[in-house]
């Protein structure tokens, strides 16, 4: 059985825009414009970036909330994206997701019990009545809620709580692969720390892969395997945890985590602030699309996309960034040596 459950090869995602004349396409949002990664069984891959990166777009293109414009999705060997609806039903089972909010993601007028039977039936999972409730219970101890709640309705809980409730929503349909978009951003920090953890035991317990979208590096840092960074629509760089915040390549990444803070006392790091706003993916800049905003940009920069390529000194393998300086001597080139920080946790 290989190794590899989820393979995304060049996907792309334009959404047209209406208005023209006679209500016709005016142009398109280029959301996601030709990336590839992979996830392992058993990995936490996380894809960060600021908002309007395309980040999102990538969790519900997996998850064939749509169709895509172009690229290839594949899991656990099979192509997904052009499969019928009857076709990937079954797959359905096996790809699920834990929204940002724990607030409108759970049906109001719905009990836990049912919100929970819910997917359990749909994918014909329990044998009988007596199978049922047992999964539910089985269900409500793994995210850590009580067994006698099962009756109450959603206004009932906490926002923790509530998410609880949609990771077990999640793991009824006994999936392979968790994509959590944004899944903690809308807790408070004590509470965020408690899901997070529960994520990462509920992972090696179950031995799940997640796909985990955030724009927050340092719960990021603490949870994931590797990170893949998105700028406008492209993945810039791609590295195992310990490489990318230990040595970031990329100078948008290197941004991104100047302002990260630092997990060992006393350390001190220059922030990078960077100039100007994320350019609309409407129009987006010619040559590396990180041009109008990085402080190292030369001429090249400005007409020709860089490759996401392997860097050659970086701290482990696995380590692809896209940026022309990567091929320049590195007596000439600025960001040689830039270092980010140890990382505390394994
Ligand atoms: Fe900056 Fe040029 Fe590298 Fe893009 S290719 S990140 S503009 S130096």
């Amino acid at each position: 059985m290989s190794q590899r459950l989820l393979e995304v090869s060049d996907l792309k995602k334009h959404f047209p825009l209406k208005g023209g004349f006679m209500g016709g396409t005016t142009g398109f949002v280029y959301a996601v414009d030709g990336i590839s990664f992979h996830i392992e069984r058993g990995e936490t891959l996380s894809l960060v970036g600021e908002s309007g990166c395309g980040k999102s777009t990538v969790g519900k293109a997996v998850l064939r909330l749509f169709p895509i414009t172009g690229g290839q999705v594949v899991l656990d060997g099979q192509r997904i994206d052009d499969l019928s609806p009857s076709a990937l039903r079954p797959l359905r089972r096996r790809v699920q997701v834990v929204f940002q909010d724990p607030f409108s993601s759970l049906n109001p007028r719905m009990r836990v019990k049912d919100i929970l039977a819910e997917p359990i039936r749909n994918f014909g999972l329990a044998r009988n009545a007596a199978d049922l409730d047992a999964r539910i219970a089985a269900l409500m101890d793994k995210v850590r809620l009580p067994r006698d709640a099962v009756g109450r309705w959603p206004h009932e809980f906490s926002g923790g709580q509530r998410q609880r409730i949609g990771i077990a929503r999640a793991l009824a349909a006994e999936p392979d692969l968790i994509i959590c978009d944004e899944a903690v951003s809308a807790l408070d920090v004590s509470v965020k720390a408690q899901i997070v953890n529960l994520l990462q035991d509920l992972q090696q317990e179950l031995g799940l892969a997640m796909l985990f979208i955030s724009h927050d590096l340092a719960i990021v840092e603490h949870m994931t395997h590797r990170v893949a960074v998105m700028y406008l629509g492209k993945i810039v760089e791609v590295a195992p945890k310990r490489s990318l915040f230990g040595a970031p390549k990329h100078p948008y990444t290197e941004a991104l985590l100047s302002a990260v803070p630092i997990p060992e006392p006393g350390a001190a790091r220059e922030r990078v602030i960077l100039k100007g706003d994320v350019p609309s993916p409407i129009n987006p800049p010619k040559g590396c699309r990180f041009h109008t905003r990085c402080p190292y940009a030369f001429d090249r920069c400005r007409t020709e996309e860089p490759k996401l390529v392997p860097v050659a000194d970086a701290l482990a393998p696995g380590h692809l960034s896209a940026c022309h300086l990567h091929e320049m001597p590195a007596a000439e080139n600025p960001l040689a040596g830039t270092k980010g920080h140890a990382v505390l946790a394994a």
